[in-house]
């Protein structure tokens, strides 16, 4: 099941895929063509136009979470906290300030390539949407004052249901450097800039089999890419490759897109193109679009068993009432709406909430980004950068960044207890917010259970 997005996005394209029938090689070889995928390539292109780059992507450029997502255009901010524990004080600084450019840099690139309609810097509201949600972002603020740093505006209650247009908004801080856009024509012209630069791509390409060595080969159905390096961009799908699985854990997000209700958004102040969302662990996530409907998500919606993210992370969404419910829960003016289009797509969770960038344990001649844990849209131009570094073996600012690890941190258990554990989980996480909406404790048992989650925007690296 195609997005929303992709499918608008396909729309207005003729090109076909152009599948690897032989063998070849290359100096680099990137797998999965979304943003971190395709940022590098451009990167690569930019620092050194001589290099041979190849993408290969199972299925089309931006068809994974790239082309599924909300469109917000983040910063690091919110994972400020992590972020500075992790990095230091200058370094964190420094990053934090990359990512607020790395929200420019996407804009100069809409901009620059047609799509500047469909990129929108309006900001991002966070809020609490119940009484348990109260004072989510209180540390953040906090460890980004002490660094010099003030993203936030702190708003009166007032004007957060003001801004938010729903008075379940209850408190909330805006940070006006957030953007929207339309994400699949987003990757969809990456890719196409990239082939216009001369990057090779292979769409419904897979990599059946990686072999490592100092000259990697990559094994797809119908030919072997063998490469001086090569870039593993597979986000969800790493989970999929061992080396990985204990460290990144897909769990899909669900989305739903409204029918054209402009009036209605007007009426309620989210025609703007705000990014709003609330502060509970199974996030909601909203914005309006340039034409006029609501994109309204909600993460936590599935896991994968046996390491395979399989047909539960691409079927359409089995959430569509849930969410629909949930929309009408914050703007009860828009209960009953009509849904255009339904899907779900594979988001991400890593024991810090941020990416991991490295090198593969016993083989550096293979280097992976993965992890965006539900805001990569803005991160992944820089995950390009520090990518492309490790590819060229600069040691610059980014290459030496503590973002860049020497294993990636495993926090996931091994199967079964990986599914029947975070199945439980999230059911009683799922049941506590219910709770907590209407007002009422939630169960100890599941108060408990949901402790064992680790939370997407706030801070989850102990001392
Ligand atoms: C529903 C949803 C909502 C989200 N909302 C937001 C948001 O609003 N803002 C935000 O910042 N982030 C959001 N995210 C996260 C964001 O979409 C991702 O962090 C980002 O797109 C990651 O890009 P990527 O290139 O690393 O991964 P992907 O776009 O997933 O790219 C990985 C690619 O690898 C390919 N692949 C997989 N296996 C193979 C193989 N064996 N061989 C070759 N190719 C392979 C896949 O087909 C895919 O195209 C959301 C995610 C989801 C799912």
């Amino acid at each position: 099941m195609r997005s929303f997005w992709l499918q608008q996005a396909f729309d207005a394209e003729s090109a076909s895929p152009v599948p690897l029938e032989h063998d070849l090689r290359t100096d680099v070889c990137i797998v999965g063509g979304g943003f971190t995928g395709l940022w590098t390539a451009l990167e690569l292109k930019s620092r050194d136009p001589s290099v041979d780059i190849t993408i290969v992507e199972a299925d089309l450029c931006g068809s994974g979470a790239s082309g599924r997502n909300a469109g917000f255009v983040m910063t690091w901010m919110s994972k400020a906290s992590t972020l500075l524990k992790i990095c230091g004080g200058q370094e964190g600084v420094r990053l934090l300030r990359e990512s607020q450019a790395a929200v420019r840099a996407v804009g100069d690139f809409c901009d620059a390539h047609g799509l500047g309609g469909h990129f929108r810097r309006r900001g991002w509201l966070w809020t609490a949407s119940n009484a348990s949600q109260l004072g989510a972002w209180n540390e953040t603020v906090e460890v980004l004052a002490k660094h010099g740093l003030e993203p936030f505006d702190l708003l009166e209650s007032c004007h957060v249901a003001e801004l938010g247009g729903s008075d379940r908004q209850l408190a909330g801080v805006f940070e006006g450097d957030v953007a929207t856009v339309q994400p699949a024509l987003l990757a969809r012209t990456l890719a196409r800039v990239a082939l216009a630069k001369g990057v090779r791509i292979h769409e419904k390409t897979a990599m059946t089999r990686l072999g490592l060595g100092s000259s990697p080969v990559v094994h797809t159905p119908a030919a072997r890419v063998t490469a001086d390096t090569v870039v593993l961009a597979l986000n969800a799908w790493a989970h999929e490759l061992p080396v990985f699985r204990r460290s990144v854990l897909p769990i899909a997000s669900d989305v739903v897109m409204t029918r054209p209700i402009r009036e209605r958004l007007e009426e309620i102040g989210l025609h703007t193109g705000i990014a709003i969302s609330d502060s509970r662990l199974l996030v909601d996530y909203y914005r309006g679009t340039p034409d006029g409907r609501l994109c309204f998500g909600k993460s936590g919606g599935a896991i994968p068993f046996a390491g395979r993210l399989g047909r539960r992370f691409d079927d359409p969404s089995v959430r569509r009432e849930e969410l629909a419910r949930e929309m009408a829960y914050h703007y009860p003016s828009l209960a009953g709406v009509d849904i255009a289009s339904a899907w779900r797509g594979p988001a991400t969770r890593t024991a810090t909430g941020l990416p991991h960038f490295g090198r593969l344990p016993g083989a550096p001649s293979i280097v992976y980004g993965h992890g965006y844990t539900g805001n990569g849209v803005g991160p992944s131009y820089l995950g390009g950068k520090i990518l492309a570094s490790l590819v060229l073996g600069a040691k610059d600012e980014w290459a030496t960044s503590p973002m860049v690890e020497q294993r990636p941190q495993r926090f996931l258990p091994t199967e079964p207890a990986r599914y029947l554990v975070g199945r439980l989980v999230l059911a009683a996480v799922g049941r506590k917010e219910m709770a907590e909406d209407a007002g009422r404790a939630p169960g100890r048992l599941d108060t408990a259970l949901a402790g064992l989650a680790p939370s997407s925007l706030t801070p989850v690296v102990k001392n």
